[in-house]
């Protein structure tokens, strides 16, 4: 089954199989912005031009964590590691490290040790120190499994040295908030295996969240720390969320539809469309179609032009995301900051659409314009947060 038809699946269960193959194709044929018109999409781009600078967004900084007491119950570690675990993120809030540095380090302490100060059978001097196991990996020892130019066999097996010490490396790579976890612990570890990391991100952000509350639910943008006021799990450590539940109809850029800059989410009428992280609105409005009618109130059609009512929405490190066809004004104001999860409006398909579907873009650089688009399945997916039915 395609992905295309995973998606329509949900929304059309009851639709026998060899029909559904044909409404398949009718849907991804007639979807949004068919065929040749070069700019189907945003046809007053550039008339918005905002100051990417967030002012005024704050966060409450207050929650510390302690490494005595109760800590959290998870099934994975016990005691003594959500201990060491405590001690890693401490390092990093004594430090001022975002948060989202505190996943990382902790996803990385997960896969180096599993979360336990190491000794090494190679290293008599580390066996005489406490140690909460024994690993033989060359000269490694503690948490990160540090090699002797990091500190002293005494001072690596210290979890605030450590933490410390990875911190500092962590934060001199360009970008780090932005980047995929295994890309950033990677180039702080010199790992052989880089891809080793990321599958922890998820409970480290969890174990995050629950040690200091919420706290990997924290955004920074434009240097400032943004809390995600939106509850639940659906949010990822990384502070990102799919839109909307519907998976892929339509794909970026594809060879029947090489302009395409998004992918298409299926979804009903009147489906929420949320905000895919924290950020502030640029722009919530009426796309002009291409003959400058601004009827966003009823449904559009193919080669109509237009995104209809739109909203775009400026993230940390640059990221703008664009919601298209919704069926009325958006919910949001531009200016406004938006929690990641925040409802922003109601899918539809206003503009240059044959049928309800939510138009999903993702650009970086803060570049509204084509150029800046990116494929968003791989974008989303690095970021714990998956557009469903994209398999
Ligand atoms: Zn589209």
């Amino acid at each position: 089954m395609s992905a295309g038809a995973a998606a329509v699946g949900q929304v059309r269960r009851k639709v026998r199989v060899g029909v559904l193959a044909t409404a398949v194709t009718g849907v991804l044929a007639l979807l949004c912005c068919v065929g040749g018109a070069a700019a189907f999409f945003l046809t007053e781009l550039g008339g918005d031009r905002e100051d990417p600078k967030l002012a005024g967004l704050t966060c409450d900084p207050t929650y510390q964590v302690t490494l005595t007491g109760d800590m959290p119950r998870f099934a994975e570690y016990g005691d003594g590691q959500l201990r060491n675990a405590a001690a890693i993120i401490k390092t990093g809030q004594d430090m001022k490290v975002p948060a989202r540095g505190w996943v990382i380090a902790l996803a990385t302490a997960m896969q180096e040790s599993a979360l336990r100060n190491l000794a090494n059978s190679r290293v008599p001097a580390s066996l005489a120190l406490p140690h909460e196991g024994v690993g033989a990996d060359h000269d490694s020892v503690g948490l990160f499994q540090q090699r002797p130019g990091w500190g002293s066999v005494e001072q690596r097996m210290t979890p605030s040295y450590a933490a410390r010490k990875f911190y500092q490396k962590m934060v001199k790579v360009p970008n780090w908030q932005q980047r995929p976890l295994s890309v950033v612990a990677q180039r702080v570890q010199v790992s052989a295996f880089p891809d080793a990391y990321a599958k922890h991100e998820e409970l480290a952000g969890r174990i995050v969240d629950a040690l200091a509350g919420g706290a990997a639910r924290t955004v920074e943008i434009a240097g400032k720390a943004v809390c995600d006021a939106a509850a639940g799990a659906r949010i990822a450590a990384s502070g990102w969320t799919a839109p909307l539940p519907g998976g892929v109809v339509s794909g970026f850029r594809t060879d029947a539809r090489p302009s395409h800059d998004g992918v298409d989410l299926a979804a009903d009428k009147r489906t929420e469309i949320h905000a895919a992280s924290a950020g502030r609105v640029l722009v919530a409005r009426c796309d002009p179609d291409h003959s400058g009618r601004r009827d966003c109130d009823r449904d559009g059609w193919p080669d109509k032009g237009g995104c209809g009512w739109f909203v775009d929405i400026l993230h940390a490190g640059g990221f703008i995301t664009r919601y298209c066809h919704m069926i009325e004004r958006p919910r949001v104001r531009p200016g406004q900051t938006v929690a990641a999860g925040e409802v922003i409006g109601l899918s539809g398909t206003s503009g240059n659409s044959s049928g309800p579907h939510l138009h999903f873009e993702v650009h970086h650089d803060s570049d509204r314009s084509s150029r800046g688009a990116e494929n968003p399945v791989p974008f989303m997916r690095e970021r714990g947060a998956p557009l469903t039915g994209t398999g």
